[in-house]
């Protein structure tokens, strides 16, 4: 799509790497065209002065230093091209280019003086030019150089014609000697005047070059913090896109940043519904009610059906454009313009991001390319949320699955239960030994299954739920205490210690008891389950700022490196575990780790192979006061 800036931002991208450079090829071309116009001054004086001047001087010398200079420049002319088209030559070869120029000027110019009346020549005064343009062109060391060499070059003619060494070349007034001092004072005049008019001109012009530079740079900065601006703007929403799977914060910070570096009515974002083939609005900005709720867009029809198939569409007057579906509305609205790109995800267009303009405008390709960046990232947000929904939703119907397995299976378990225990306590007769040792391990295989169901249903329940409305202050120092109690005789026989150490009385936590008691209660298990004959399992409860720190620590197996990040996975058990104890769910810690996400807490594990592990829950505690109301 052709812009009003394509054109500008084109020349000035060819400006920007080398303004410097640029500027002084310039001024070098510059030189090179003024010679011409110098060249022809000198040879139509030289052919007019006889004539209407009647003045007498070498003439012929003075055509021949004319066509010399004519011939110079035609050299100078076709090095400049090659030079221009060596994009590479460094700025050092201009500068020497434009100085060799300028002396050669400058011996041009002295010998034009000297056969035109040396010291007396009102060709002198034009000494001042080339001061003026060896200022223009180069640094000003080299300028002051230039000056001396002029200083030199006059002095040495002036000098070597005192000395007799050349004739002194005088203007002679041929005709009425009458006339000659007014011939006198018109050649002073006009000398003057040439002087003061080329002066002034080549001031003008470096004025002229200077302003159209300053526009530039004006130019080129505004384009610059444009572009700052967009960048911004374009990782903002990048952040926004990675940090968060809200896609309505997302598309909501898409639409307004558009609108505002864009300088634009609104924008919004409209997304594809296959089934209705219509395009749904899912966010916008700057636009009202009224307009949002115009009606239903067909995906099939004008404008749409062209963004849909991949293209950015740009309508300048919607008032008349007979692709737009709602022309009335957008006009009631105040939109002169609109800007549409495609949101396409894995090559598939999802949906439409539009900008709305109050006033008629063609969008440039700059625009049209950061409104089609922002569009894919808009895009990126509507595919990571929505498949974040497939996957929660996959998530829930899997657990209802295992929940409703779980039930149902609940009911016949117990009553297999049942059965086992009428058969052990020998009410369907007597049984030999090799009997009574199946019927065991089917009670042992029976009772891991429930273990199994239970987890499985506790799991199932605390899934989803909303942090408990029927919380409660619960006392982890009594809760600690009495799971101690019951752990304590089955560590005994395994002739392993539990300590239990209350750093600070009272730490309370609101929660459900049962909740917490099935948290620590696994904790404690596990550390006794995994220890070593004769080890140690040590608790310890404290408060930590605003929060209750309990430390489960054991004297265990430890668990390998590489499993350390799984063991809160659903049914993960590290080998090692497994090898130890044939019984567990790998639930457990799951469950754990659910539990103290449902509270807003954290729970961490360390552990070193074969010498223990360390468990650490914080949750967020009551204050002390609140916990003291709370007895
Ligand atoms: P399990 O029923 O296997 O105990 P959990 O979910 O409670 O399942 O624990 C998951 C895995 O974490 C265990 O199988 C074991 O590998 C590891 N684990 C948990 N607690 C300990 C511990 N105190 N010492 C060593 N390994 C542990």
């Amino acid at each position: 799509m052709p812009g009003p800036f394509s054109s500008l931002s084109r020349r000035a991208v060819r400006i920007l790497p080398l303004p410097l450079e640029q500027e002084l090829v310039d001024r070098v071309a510059w030189l090179v065209r003024l010679r011409w116009v110098a060249a022809g001054a000198v040879l139509l004086l030289t052919l007019l002065a006889r004539p209407v001047l009647s003045l007498d001087f070498p003439t012929g010398v003075l055509l021949g230093i004319g066509v010399a200079i004519l011939a110079y420049n035609a050299v100078f002319f076709a090095v400049l091209r090659v030079l221009r088209q060596r994009i590479s030559a460094p700025p050092v070869v201009f500068g020497r280019f434009a100085t060799l120029q300028i002396l050669t000027d400058l011996v041009s110019l002295t010998l034009i003086v000297y056969f035109t009346g040396g010291l007396e020549s009102p060709a002198l005064f034009f000494f001042l030019f080339h001061v003026i343009i060896a200022s223009i062109l180069l640094k000003s060391g080299f300028a002051f150089l230039q000056v001396a060499v002029s200083i030199g070059l006059v002095s040495l003619m002036a000098l070597l014609e005192h000395a007799g060494v050349f004739p002194h070349q005088g203007i002679e007034i041929v005709g009425d000697p009458a006339d000659a001092s007014w011939l006198n004072l018109m050649i002073l005049l006009g000398s003057f005047t040439a002087t003061v008019l080329v002066a002034a001109f080549l001031a003008t012009a470096i004025t002229r070059q200077l302003a159209r530079r300053t526009r530039e740079l004006a130019y080129l900065r505004q384009r610059q913090e444009r572009d700052f601006e967009k960048m911004r703007i374009l990782n903002e929403v990048a952040q926004a896109v990675s940090s968060s799977i809200d896609l309505e914060r997302v598309l909501s910070t898409i639409t307004h940043q558009a609108t505002e570096v864009m300088n634009a009515k609104g924008c919004s974002v409209r997304l594809l519904d296959e089934s209705s083939r219509q395009l749904r609005m899912e966010a916008s900005f700057g636009l009202s009610p009224a307009y949002l709720n115009k009606g239903p867009i067909d995906a099939g029809r004008g404008l749409d059906r062209r963004v849909l198939s991949g293209e950015a569409v740009c309508i300048r007057d919607a008032a008349t454009d007979s692709d737009l579906q709602y022309p009335e509305e957008a006009k009631r609205e105040g939109i002169r313009s609109i800007l549409s790109v495609p949101l396409r995800a894995q090559e598939q267009v999802i949906g439409v991001l539009r900008l709305y303009s109050a006033e008629e405008r063609c969008f440039s390709d700059e625009e049209v390319d950061f409104l089609m960046a922002l569009a894919a990232q808009g895009a990126v947000a509507i595919r990571n949320a929505r498949t974040f929904k497939e996957l929660e939703l996959l998530e829930r119907a899997k657990s209802r699955f295992i929940f409703t397995v779980s039930h149902d299976l609940k009911a016949p378990l117990a009553a297999i239960q049942s059965q086992l225990s009428l058969l052990t306590q020998g009410y369907a007769g007597d049984l030999n030994e090799q009997q009574h040792h199946v019927l065991q391990r089917t009670v042992l295989r029976a009772e891991s299954l429930q273990a199994l169901i239970r987890d499985l249903l506790a799991l199932g329940a605390i899934q989803n739920r909303l942090p408990e409305k029927n919380a409660a202050p619960v006392d982890l120092g009594a809760l600690l205490e009495r799971l101690r109690e019951i752990h304590q005789p089955g560590a005994r026989t395994r002739g392993i210690r539990i300590d239990l150490s209350l750093g600070a009385p009272g730490v309370r936590v609101k929660a459900l008891p049962e909740d917490m008691e099935r948290l620590f209660g696994n904790l404690l298990e596990n550390a006794v389950k995994y220890c070593r004959v004769d080890g140690a399992v040590m608790v310890r409860l404290e408060r930590f700022v605003d929060k209750a720190r309990v430390v489960v620590a054991d004297t265990g197996i430890g668990i390998p490196p590489e499993a350390l990040p799984r063991i809160f996975e659903e049914f993960y058990r590290a080998p090692n575990a497994k090898e130890l104890r044939t019984e567990g769910t790998g639930l457990g810690l799951a469950l754990c780790k659910r539990i103290v996400d449902l509270y807003g807490g954290e729970i961490r594990a360390e552990s070193v192979l074969d010498q223990g592990s360390t468990f650490t829950v914080l949750l967020p505690a009551l204050p002390p006061e609140a916990a003291a109301e709370a007895k």
